[in-house]
């Protein structure tokens, strides 16, 4: 047995007076995050040990002595605060080692935060019913369940996001029964700008561009925040007017990955993708922008679970040379940004540079011992690559 994770999310309506109470509970998250973290500091600079659950909750006593508001925090909301600041210290830590292993990452303190908006109950104090969670401290929340949930709901979460909307998370937890290969073709898969993915048997996901219509009422909103004065009523209005189009392209972006993964665990049997890469790319300033709202990141998360069900296996490789090798005799060479096509020096292969990638990271993750050995690999792929392919997902 399997023990899949999975979260439900929907969108919520608090009334007038619930809004109030969640914001304030918000509130005094914020404060006793703050505190917690100025004491593990504290702590920290005494000690030199991180904080334990034991020195938190003793603090959270305290707290509540000095001041009697944080009584109105349900319990378990307030071991969250002292997790998610744990959580912060944890972090930190892991960064300052990848620091000293040569890793180009910054390691600043855990920060103070200037507003928190999201409530998670861990384990109890809430209960959903048809249309309704009812939750400690707040009272019964209407919101819009627009699918079932299957499995046992683990921890609950409400947040505001930035146009104001509500929305409601439930984590759940399912048994399930190990995988069984679909019996499906294998894949090696190159995430691009280009194309959103390039497949090793000549698949190619064009990447959905933004229409002019979104960039334009992006650019409208822009314009109008910035001028509004500075603290004013209207500039929040600006704000907010800027999230919701954000939010929207957002959805819709979040839409073709959901569909884009969907498709791809249900046509093969494994998929290969590049892992670092995504996380490389990003630091690429001029790229940076596209490649945010390319957001493979989530793409291969979605990948990821959903291929459990659809009995597909999906695994990040290594992307080191998968660019500069020629997947037909293995010879390495280097290839400029700007060169569309992979013309070896050694054998003479012409061949598109995406799909020259997609084919030596399929390569790659068989030879990393996965369930298709490297020899069995390369042949087959290359008779693939013969046949022309298709194209699926967004439009342009
Ligand atoms: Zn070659």
């Amino acid at each position: 047995m399997v023990i899949l994770k999975k979260t439900y999310q929907y969108r919520a309506y608090p009334s007038q007076s619930q809004k109030l109470a969640l914001n304030h509970q918000m509130y005094l998250s914020k404060r006793l995050y703050n505190l917690l973290l100025e004491q593990s500091q504290k702590n920290f600079k005494e000690t030199g040990k991180t904080s334990t659950k034991y020195d938190m909750n003793r603090w959270i006593t305290e707290f509540k002595k000095k001041n009697p508001e944080f009584n109105e925090m349900y319990a378990q909301v307030c071991q969250n605060i002292a997790d998610r600041v744990s959580k912060g210290y944890k972090n930190f830590f892991r960064r300052i080692k990848e620091r000293k292993q040569g890793k180009k990452v910054r390691a600043g303190f855990p920060r103070f935060k200037s507003y928190v908006s999201s409530l998670t109950y861990p384990q109890s104090g809430f209960k959903p019913e048809k249309n309704k969670v009812s939750v400690s401290k707040i009272g019964n929340i209407n919101f819009v369940k627009h699918r079932e949930m299957e499995g046992r709901i683990k921890t609950f979460t409400i947040k505001k996001i930035k146009s104001q909307e509500w929305y409601i998370t439930f984590s759940v937890e399912k048994e399930d029964t190990p995988l069984h290969t679909n019996g499906k073709p294998i894949i090696g898969m190159d995430l691009g700008l280009k194309e959103y993915a390039t497949l090793s048997d000549r698949t190619r996901i064009p990447n959905p561009r933004l229409s002019n219509k979104s960039i334009g009422k992006i650019k409208m909103a822009q314009r109008r925040l910035s001028n509004k004065k500075k603290g004013g009523r209207n500039r929040k209005k600006a704000k907010i007017r800027l999230a919701k189009v954000s939010e929207h392209i957002a959805r819709q972006r979040d839409d073709f990955i959901h569909k884009t993964s969907y498709r791809l665990v249900n046509s093969y049997s494994f998929i290969a993708y590049e892992e670092l890469k995504i996380a490389n790319m990003v630091k690429n300033h001029n790229l940076a922008r596209q490649i945010t709202d390319a957001s493979w990141g989530n793409f291969t998360r979605y990948l990821c679970y959903k291929a459990e069900s659809a009995g597909c296996r999906v695994v990040g490789v290594n992307p080191k040379n998968t660019t500069r090798t020629c997947s037909g005799c293995g010879n390495i060479q280097d290839i400029e940004l700007s060169e569309r096509t992979y013309l070896c020096r050694n054998c003479g292969l012409e061949i598109d540079r995406d799909l020259n990638a997609s084919i030596n990271i399929l390569a790659t993750a068989g030879l990393a011992g996965s369930n298709a050995s490297g020899d069995a690999v390369r042949p087959q792929q290359k008779a693939n690559v013969v046949e022309s392919g298709t194209t699926f997902g967004g439009s342009r």
